[in-house]
């Protein structure tokens, strides 16, 4: 791999648009493999650091992955935490913020890079967005400070010239290459000629505090979005589960639902058999603030939890993450309301 001295990145390959190619029969895109990659990609010798890969075998469609991948991925970089520097993650687009939001509670105490990327077109294509992306997730993997530090000690995710944080972000586009937004917290760096950091919004962790993996996690969660019409037969249905542990209520506006009496009294009782119920906005820009509307404060009544101004994403890894770790719905209830990986924008935290 060349110089001892450059920094030293882990690539995990998983799969996505980024290493596919077109199925000459089908017209339909399929894997290959990561030494095909390397193929279409010879300016991978030329990054300015040394990188080792790590490939899912075989890759996977991104629509694929289960929370099993997730604890993959996790391991794979605690395995190999102390022999690199920093690790890139290529995913496929369509469920990337799930993934980033993961391994942002997954990894508690992360202090090196974990940079998640792909494309929206396969690397193979003379127009591919795949090779920008990865080459510069690898500087920005591999970037230190003047102090010597990892420059972003944080989960993100790089795409189309943005580094966002991993738990903040949410695909918007099937086609545009600016394909992730994060709407409630600004990017964490830009490139262009240079790339601009912004070390005010970078999360650090405290000094001295060991990487703490959590590989557990618990899927028994379900999401119910509001529509004018919602009807109680079908919600006691989607509700019907053994063992529930959350529901996740995407309200309206500022987290309001409409004033039905069996509703309320749904979220009620959910409540009192122990089940956690997170009041997410619709909305994509702001948070929940229950108290503003009489409509949103029936639910507060009904023992509803603020979702604050999270992701979806974001909320559902972060229940499964915290029910994972065995804590009851009072226990994750106070934990939703930290930010635990600068997931909420909460008063004092970045
Ligand atoms: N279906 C692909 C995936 O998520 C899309 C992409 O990578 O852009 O794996």
């Amino acid at each position: 791999m060349g110089n001892a001295s450059k920094p030293r990145i882990l690539i995990v390959y998983t799969g996505g648009t980024i290493g596919m190619i077109e199925n000459p029969a089908t017209g339909a895109l399929e894997n290959f493999d990561f030494e095909s990659f390397r193929r279409y990609m010879p300016e991978l010798q030329q990054a300015g650091c040394d990188f080792d890969v790590l490939a899912f075998d075989p890759p996977i469609d991104s629509s694929d992955m289960e929370p099993r991948h997730w604890v993959s991925i996790a391991r794979t970089i605690c395995e190999h935490y102390e022999q690199f520097d920093g690790f890139v993650v290529l995913h496929g687009t369509d469920t990337m913020a799930y993934t980033a939001s993961a391994l942002s509670f997954m990894l508690e105490n992360l202090s090196k890079p974990v940079i998640v990327t792909g494309s929206q077109l396969p690397i193979g294509k003379l127009r591919t967005d795949g090779k920008e992306n990865l080459l510069t997730s690898l500087e920005i993997a591999a970037a230190r400070d003047e102090a010597g530090r990892p420059r972003v000690p944080e989960v993100c995710i790089y795409f189309d010239s943005r580094l966002m944080r991993g738990n903040r972000t949410t695909k918007v586009s099937t086609d545009g290459f600016d394909a992730f937004s994060s709407y409630n917290y600004p990017s964490l760096a830009r490139a262009g000629v240079d790339i601009h950091y912004r070390s005010d919004l970078i999360r650090r962790p405290a000094p001295g505090l060991q990487l703490t993996p959590h590989y557990a996690l618990d899927t028994r969660i379900v999401i119910v979005t509001l529509f004018p019409g919602l009807r109680a037969d079908y919600m006691r249905r989607l509700l019907d589960v053994e063992g529930l542990r959350a529901v996740i209520l995407q309200t309206y506006g500022a987290g309001n639902a409409p004033q039905l009496p069996w509703l309320v009294e749904m979220l009620r009782e959910l409540g009192q058999r122990g089940v956690l119920v997170v009041n997410l906005s619709q909305c994509k820009h702001g948070g929940v603030v229950m108290d503003r509307y009489e409509t949103g404060l029936q639910l507060l009544q009904a023992g509803v939890s603020g979702g604050y101004d999270s992701t979806i994403e974001c909320t559902v890894t972060k229940l499964m993450v915290l029910f994972g770790d065995g804590y009851d719905a009072r226990q994750v209830r106070q934990r939703m309301c930290c930010s635990l990986a600068g997931e909420i924008s909460v008063a004092g935290e970045n």
